[in-house]
C-alpha cells in the first residue's frame, strides 16, 4: 500500500490517532526529513507532522548548493571544512540524482582581499582538508583562461581566478527524497497538519501534541514518547508555547534570489564573486535560466511568505551590474524570485551584523522534554540528524532500557537515488534514457525525468504510457500528467502550489510552463482529489499570489 498518496490523507491520519509514537518530528523541512529518516531506519516507530507542504518553509528557498564548506576555511575553521566536505560526498552518492557537481569560477581582481597566490594556497588547502575527488580539485585561471570561462564578467583589473567544485541542488526535491525514504522505510508522515499545542503527562512533560488538519480542520491528538521540534524559523514560536524559551534566541535573516532567462542573462559558467559592498555573491547558469543571490538582512516580518524588496532587487541588480557590466539589466528582466528566512542562531554580543551570526546548528532541550533544532545547512542535514537521533536514542535507553541500533544512513541511497551510487549514474542515465526513448520521450525530455526522479524514473515512464490516452483525451501534455500522478500517488501533494513549486521547481525556473499547464492542472487535480468549487477557487488563488509574488514588485 502506498502511504504517500494525498488519495489516502485519511488512513495516514488514522494512523497517526492509533500509535503512541517513539518518535513525533515537527516540522517537515530538510532537518524533519532527515531526523525521520535517520530515527526509522534505528527503529523508532516515527511521525513526522508539517503544517505546509513539506519543504515549503527555508527548505526550498535557498541558493540550491551543497555546500563544500569553502567559506569556513576563511575563519580558519578546519575541522568545520574537513567535516562539511566530507559529508558533502555523501550526499553526493546517496542521491546523484539530486546533486550535481558544478564547476565554480571565482575571479580575482586588483585591490580585493584575495589574490590569486592567496586563493590558490587556500584552495589547496580546501582540496586537501575536505578530501576533493582528484579530478574535481581545484585549478587556477589566468585572466585570458578566465574570460575564455566566462566572457560576461568585467574584465578591468582581472588578476585570474580560482576554479573549483561546489554541487547544485534542488533543495525541495532533496528534502522530499529523503522524506520518500523515510516513509518507505515506516514512517509516518503528513503534510498540512500543524502542532498547535502541547501534550503534557503528570509530572509535566511533552507526550504529544494537539494537530490540525490544515485542509480540514480537524484535530486530533498525536502521542510520542519524544518530540522533536525542527521547525526552521518557527523554532521559538513553538519554544515559547512550550514555556522554554530561554537563553540563546533565533535570529531570522532573509536572503533573495534572481532568475532571468538566459537570453538577457547568457551565463555560461557558474560565478562566485565579490559585491561592491564585499558580500559574495552566486550567479548559476540552471538549464534555460541564469539565477542570482544572495542577500542577507535582519528579518522581522511574516514568516509564512518572506517577500523581495526593492531594497533587495536593487541590491542584487547593482551587483549583477558591478561583475557583469555589459548586461545592463534592470528590474523588468527579472522572470521570477524567491525570498527565503535563515534560522540562525543568536550569539551573545552578536547580532547586528547578520553575515557575523554563525550558521551552525544548534540544539535545545527544554525542561518537559523538548527538543529543538535550529541552523545548519542542507549539507549537513544527516549529521544533524545523527546528532539529534543519538540523543533520542539515550534518552530512551535511559528511561526506558531500549537499545536502538546506530545510524544506517551514511550509506543509504535516498529515494530516486538507488542509482549504484556516483559512478553508476552515468550508466543508469544511458540506459533509462534509451527506454525513454523507446516508448517515444524526446531525448531531452526523457533525461529531465531521469535527472529530476532518478531511479523511480520507472513509475513515470510506466505512468507515461498508461496515461497517455487520458492525457490526450484531457488536452494535456503526457508527461505532464505523469509528473502530476506521480507527485499527488507517491509525493503527498495536494495543491497546485505543491506541485508547481516543490515537486517540479517550474514556478521559479519555468514560469511559463507554469501559466501553460496551470488550468488543466488544477482541473485534473479537482477531480481526482476530490476539492469542493470552494477549495478549486482557494487554492488557485494561491497559485496565483505565489505566480504574482515571484514577478512582485518586480514590474
Ligand atoms: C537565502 C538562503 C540561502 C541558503 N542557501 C543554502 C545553500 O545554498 N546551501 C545550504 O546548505 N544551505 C543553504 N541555506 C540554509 C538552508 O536552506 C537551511 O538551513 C535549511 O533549509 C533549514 O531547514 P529546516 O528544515 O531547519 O527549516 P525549514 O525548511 O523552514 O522547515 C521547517 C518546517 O517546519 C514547519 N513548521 C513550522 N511550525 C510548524 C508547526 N507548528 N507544525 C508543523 N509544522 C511546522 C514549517 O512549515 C517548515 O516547513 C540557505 C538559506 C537561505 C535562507
Amino acid at each position: 500500500m502506498k502511504l504517500f498518496s494525498s488519495h489516502q490523507r485519511d488512513t495516514i491520519n488514522q494512523n497517526f490517532k492509533k500509535v503512541t509514537l517513539d518518535l513525533l518530528v515537527i516540522g517537515g523541512g530538510i532537518t524533519g526529513a532527515g531526523i525521520s529518516l535517520d530515527a526509522v531506519t534505528r527503529g523508532l516507530n516515527t511521525g513526522l507532522i508539517e503544517m505546509q507542504d513539506f519543504a515549503a518553509g527555508t527548505s526550498s528557498r535557498s541558493t540550491k548548493l551543497v555546500h563544500g564548506g569553502l567559506r569556513y576555511l576563511q575563519q580558519f575553521e578546519f575541522k568545520m571544512v574537513s567535516e562539511v566536505g566530507k559529508e558533502r560526498a555523501i550526499v553526493y552518492e546517496n542521491g546523484p540524482h539530486v546533486t550535481t557537481p558544478e564547476w565554480m569560477m571565482l575571479p580575482l581582481y586588483k585591490g580585493s582581499t584575495l589574490g590569486p597566490v592567496t586563493t590558490n594556497i587556500g584552495l589547496r588547502i580546501y582540496d586537501f582538508l575536505a578530501g576533493v575527488k582528484k579530478e574535481e580539485r581545484r585549478v587556477m585561471l589566468n585572466p585570458d583562461q578566465a574570460i575564455e570561462k566566462e566572457p560576461l564578467i568585467k574584465k578591468q583589473g582581472l588578476k585570474g581566478a580560482g576554479y573549483y567544485v561546489e554541487y547544485k541542488t534542488d533543495d525541495a526535491r532533496l528534502t522530499i527524497e529523503v522524506l520518500k525514504k523515510a516513509v518507505e522505510k515506516g514512517v509516518h508522515a503528513i503534510n498540512y497538519t500543524k502542532a498547535i499545542d502541547f501534550l503534557y503527562d503528570e509530572s509535566n512533560k511533552i507526550c504529544g501534541v494537539l494537530a490540525e488538519d490544515q485542509i480540514t480542520g480537524e484535530r486530533h491528538k498525536v502521542f510520542a514518547k519524544k518530540v522533536v521540534n525542527a521547525s526552521g524559523p518557527w523554532v521559538d514560536g513553538l519554544r515559547e508555547k512550550d514555556g522554554s524559551k530561554q537563553g540563546k534566541a533565533l535570529h531570522l535573516t532573509k536572503g533573495i534570489h534572481l532568475v532571468f532567462s538566459k537570453e538577457v542573462f547568457p551565463l555560461n559558467q557558474a560565478i562566485y564573486f565579490d559585491a561592491p559592498d564585499g558580500r559574495m555573491i552566486f550567479a548559476i547558469p540552471r538549464g534555460k535560466r541564469t539565477y542570482v543571490g544572495t542577500t542577507d538582512t535582519t528579518y522581522k516580518g511574516d514568516l509564512t511568505n518572506p517577500q523581495v524588496t526593492d531594497e533587495d532587487l536593487d541590491y542584487l541588480l547593482m551587483a549583477i551590474d558591478f561583475m557583469f557590466p555589459s548586461l545592463k539589466l534592470n528590474e523588468s528582466h527579472v522572470e521570477s524570485s524567491w525570498a527565503g528566512l535563515r534560522p540562525l542562531i543568536a550569539e551573545n554580543g552578536k547580532g547586528d551584523n547578520p553575515s557575523e551570526i554563525s550558521r551552525k546548528d544548534e540544539v535545545f532541550v527544554s525542561d518537559s522534554g523538548l527538543i529543538s533544532i535550529a541552523g545548519g545547512k542542507l549539507t549537513g542535514y544527516r549529521q544533524m540528524a545523527l546528532q539529534i537521533v543519538n540523543l533520542v536514542v539515550k534518552q530512551l535507553k535511559e528511561e526506558e532500557g531500549i537499545l536502538y541500533s546506530d545510524s544506517v544512513t551514511k550509506n543509504l541511497p535516498i529515494s530516486g537515488g538507488e542509482v549504484g551510487g556516483s559512478k553508476g549514474y552515468q550508466r543508469f542515465k544511458g540506459q533509462k534514457l534509451s527506454e525513454g526513448m523507446t516508448i517515444g520521450l524526446k531525448k531531452e525530455d526523457a533525461l529531465k525525468l531521469i535527472e529530476t526522479y532518478g531511479s523511480n524514473v520507472s513509475v513515470l515512464f510506466n505512468l507515461y504510457q498508461d496515461k497517455f490516452d487520458e492525457a490526450v483525451k484531457e488536452g494535456m501534455d503526457p508527461i505532464v500528467l505523469s509528473q502530476l500522478i506521480y507527485a499527488m500517488e507517491y509525493e503527498l501533494a495536494y495543491k497546485p502550489v505543491d506541485f508547481f513549486i516543490r515537486r517540479t521547481g517550474a514556478l521559479f525556473f519555468d514560469i511559463e510552463w507554469v501559466n501553460q499547464h496551470k488550468e488543466k492542472v488544477i482541473n485534473y487535480m479537482q477531480k481526482s482529489l476530490n476539492w469542493s468549487n470552494k477549495q478549486k477557487n482557494l487554492y488557485s488563488s494561491e497559485l496565483e499570489q505565489s505566480l504574482h509574488e515571484a514577478v512582485t514588485p518586480l514590474r
